[in-house]
């Protein structure tokens, strides 16, 4: 079944007659087509995409289980999908109430008058929870471009480069390895700037005594990978080499209590314990770790506020960090796929503390 028929046949639970699709994420996930302008429409007799004549060629030749079709300025792409509902007397349609703004909420009022339009954002986010293995391998080679760059990065980095210089590094070599794009701007913060979770590289030179986070990751195949790895320059106080080991040991014991069936707030919370029981809880702000795929950022997440199980398929990031403001910070993240029983870690880079010399 592909995935306009899976998103078929979830509608009638869902209380909607169809499903349209605006937002750039979704369209791609059902069509496995990059375009910056188009409409996708599912419903129970059959699937349509339609966009213009930038794509209409690459699109028709790439696309499969939806009928794709070219709109042009005389026949605007929600004109048509106005008369397919009318036809076929399809009244309810979902929206992606999460992602439209109320501009295109109101245009879409105005166009489809006649239609009630109704909330369905978690529709595509639930099918989008669980991945296949084509999306894991897609995912998988993601990070091994990520983690080439990585190894690359720890080769140049020494005393005197400069966070946006490690950062311009990761980015060029992940372009060059493959990536199509980055999954977003990398982190790159060194010594006190560390102890910001999602601080901006700046032109700080890396120093010795410097704990160095780099969190990073890009997009293959229109999938994401992401990863974190903190490493010391030079040396590594006692208290630095203790928090570092606390992350760790909490990551580890995030990934021992990951599986399907189980709420991403107990995974998040076995991690916690490990860093309140060592007495940083309170530098631990954020959570354990969110899902990504098609986004850097999807659903479910391993916060303490989602009570929903992961489902079996679920890829979802396992980033504990300890933050010791005007000090330092580390955090190190790995990507896990959640399965039956356990999960799987595909991120193969090293964690051992690896001071640079
Ligand atoms: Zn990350
Ligand atoms: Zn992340």
């Amino acid at each position: 079944m592909n995935r306009c028929e899976r998103a078929a046949r979830a509608l009638p639970e869902r209380g909607v007659d169809a499903l349209l699709v605006l937002s750039e994420a979704n369209r791609f996930y059902l069509t496995d087509f990059h375009s910056t302008a188009g409409v996708a429409l599912v419903t129970g007799e059959g699937s349509w995409f339609f966009t213009d004549s930038r794509y209409i060629e690459a699109a028709r030749r790439s696309i499969d289980g939806l009928a794709v079709e070219e709109n042009t300025l005389a026949h605007p792409a929600l004109k048509t999908v106005g008369q397919i509902l009318y036809q076929r007397g399809l009244r309810r349609v979902g929206i992606e109430d999460a992602a439209l703004s109320l501009a295109e909420y109101r245009k879409l009022q105005d166009t489809l008058k006649g239609c009630e339009l109704l909330p369905a954002s978690d529709l595509l986010q639930q099918l989008r929870a669980a991945k296949d293995e084509e999306e894991i391998r897609r995912m998988v080679s993601a990070q091994r471009i990520a983690e080439r760059a990585l190894e690359e990065a720890l080769e140049m980095i020494r005393p005197g480069r400069t966070e946006r210089e490690i950062a311009a590094f990761l980015q060029y070599r992940m372009l060059l390895g493959g990536a199509e794009r980055m999954s977003f701007e990398p982190i790159v913060v060194s010594g006190p700037n560390s102890s910001m979770p999602h601080g901006v590289p700046t032109d700080r030179p890396v120093g010795e005594g410097d704990f160095i986070t780099m969190d990073f990751g890009c997009v293959r195949e229109g999938y994401c990978s992401d990863m974190t790895r903190t490493v010391a320059v030079g040396f590594a106080t006692e208290e630095m080499e203790r928090v570092y080991r606390t992350v760790l040991a909490a990551q580890q014991a995030g990934i021992d209590a990951a599986r399907a069936g189980i709420p991403g707030a107990e995974v998040h919370e076995a991690a916690a314990r490990v860093i309140r029981d060592a007495g940083y809880g309170d530098y631990f702000g954020h959570g354990f770790g969110h899902s990504l795929g098609v986004e850097i950022h999807e659903a479910p997440n391993a916060s303490p506020s989602c009570r929903d199980p992961l489902p079996a398929g679920a890829v979802i990031s396992a980033e504990p960090g300890i933050y010791l403001p005007g000090a330092f910070g580390v955090r190190i993240e790995d990507v896990l796929v959640i399965r039956e029983g356990g999960c799987q870690d595909i991120t193969r880079a090293p964690k051992e503390l690896l001071i640079l010399q």
